[in-house]
């Protein structure tokens, strides 16, 4: 049987190398940030990293770790409900909740984890889950554990939400499932409009906002914020600590207190996998502290955003519209995109292509990240490297 899996692996990987859809991966030779070094040895600026607010090896955040390592050790070798609960835990669910408005939060090995554990508590063969069809990964396979009806609707499109939760008829309990963000083109949920239906038709809203937490809304509080619906008690948060806060790992969810302890007893990606290290809990509260007083990181985030989405437009590049700081540079073309991401390296600006099937095909793209750590020199020399490649591949607008 082994020999026959192995053969049959070996000829799974030839046909994903054939169609061109083998992911290699980049080895840093660094610490993660805006300056790396190549494991070839070559420094570059990095622009694809979820290092949103770059905390990833922001000297406080390393300091508040090597604190956290030597007050409470390593690692926990204990679930939640065994012996893996210390203060830095509950700290840092405290200070997520807090910091969303919400009444309690609990900690997930990722928000992977989150998002695999947060559906089957709550639904069953009785209830309905209405879910975009473009969310991520993670939430369709927690929707997917459950015995819940499930029901996909077109991306960001209201009127087909409203037009499956009517025809789905009379069911137990609804749930409306939405990224706050999506990653490919940094549009966001239309949030009022899924809070609306969500009172309507007496259902959950839950919002993976794994793309903004700590960053979008006047004060970093996400999506809710932005849109105004922040500490509704219909609404289940879910989110990542391995991108903008922090970026070592972690996830979690904030919501309802009842809610909460509910997963506490019964979500099996909790109850069943190692705690947190306490380095992660307590360095991670130390950051929710940290932009909880201050917006610094989130309103440099914003104008550097703003710099870079300017200046590629001003050149003649075409981007999707918008003021997240994720910028997709639309090039269409998949062999042309990783021509300019080869080229861009080359000019020491490291960037990511993305063509089909990660997005539709026809959509290829360069989907740049900023960070709050990129100075505004460093941005200019992002420019500067796009509009050289840029001009030498032919896809600046002619005005
Ligand atoms: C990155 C991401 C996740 C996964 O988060 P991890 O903590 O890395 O598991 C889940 N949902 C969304 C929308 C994400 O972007």
């Amino acid at each position: 049987m082994a020999f026959g899996l192995i053969q049959w692996a070996e000829a799974q990987l030839a046909e994903i190398r054939d169609s061109g859809l083998y992911k290699k991966e980049r080895v840093i030779d660094s610490p993660q940030g805006v300056e790396i070094t190549l494991a070839d040895g070559r420094r570059v600026l990095n622009f694809c990293a979820n290092n949103y607010l770059g905390l990833a090896s922001h000297p406080r955040v390393v300091a508040a770790a090597h604190h956290a390592l030597e007050r409470w050790g390593y690692g926990m070798a204990s679930v939640r409900f065994i012996c893996g609960t210390q203060t830095p835990h509950k700290a840092l669910e405290r200070a997520i909740a807090d910091f969303l408005h919400c009444e309690d939060a609990i900690l997930y090995a990722a928000c992977f984890d989150a998002n695999g554990g947060v559906f089957e508590p709550f639904f069953g063969p009785e209830d309905a889950i209405f879910s975009d069809e473009l969310n991520h990964a993670s939430l369709i396979d927690g929707i997917r554990l459950t015995k819940a009806r499930r029901l996909v609707y077109r991306h960001c499109d209201v009127e087909d939400l409203e037009h499956k939760i009517i025809e789905t008829g009379s069911v137990r309990f609804r749930a409306i499932v939405t990224d706050g963000v999506f990653s490919m083109d940094g549009d966001y949920a239309p949030l009022p409009e899924l809070m609306r239906l969500a009172e309507q038709y007496d259902a959950l809203l839950i919002v993976d906002d794994s793309h903004a937490t700590g960053f979008v809304g006047p004060t970093g509080r996400g999506t809710p914020e932005r849109f105004g619906i922040l500490g509704a008690q219909r609404l289940l948060i879910t989110g990542t600590l391995g991108k903008a806060l922090g970026g070592a790992m972690g996830g979690f969810v904030a919501g309802a207190a009842p809610l909460i302890e509910l997963l506490r007893q019964r979500s099996r990606p909790y109850l069943f996998s190692n705690s947190l290290s306490p380095v992660v809990a307590a360095t991670a509260a130390e950051i929710f502290s940290w932009l909880a007083d201050t917006t610094e990181l989130r309103d440099r985030l914003e104008q550097n955003t703003r710099q870079f989405r300017e200046g590629l437009s001003r050149a003649g590049f075409q981007i999707k519209p918008g003021d997240h700081p994720i910028v997709p540079i639309m090039l269409y073309d998949a062999v042309l995109t990783q021509e300019m991401a080869e080229a861009l390296l080359e000019e020491g600006i490291y960037v990511v292509g993305f063509s089909y099937p990660v997005v539709p095909r026809g959509q290829a793209r360069i989907r740049v990240q900023l960070s709050a750590a990129h100075t505004a020199e460093h941005i200019a020399q992002a420019l500067a490297a796009f509009e050289k490649v840029g001009a030498r591949l032919g896809v600046l607008a002619k005005f």
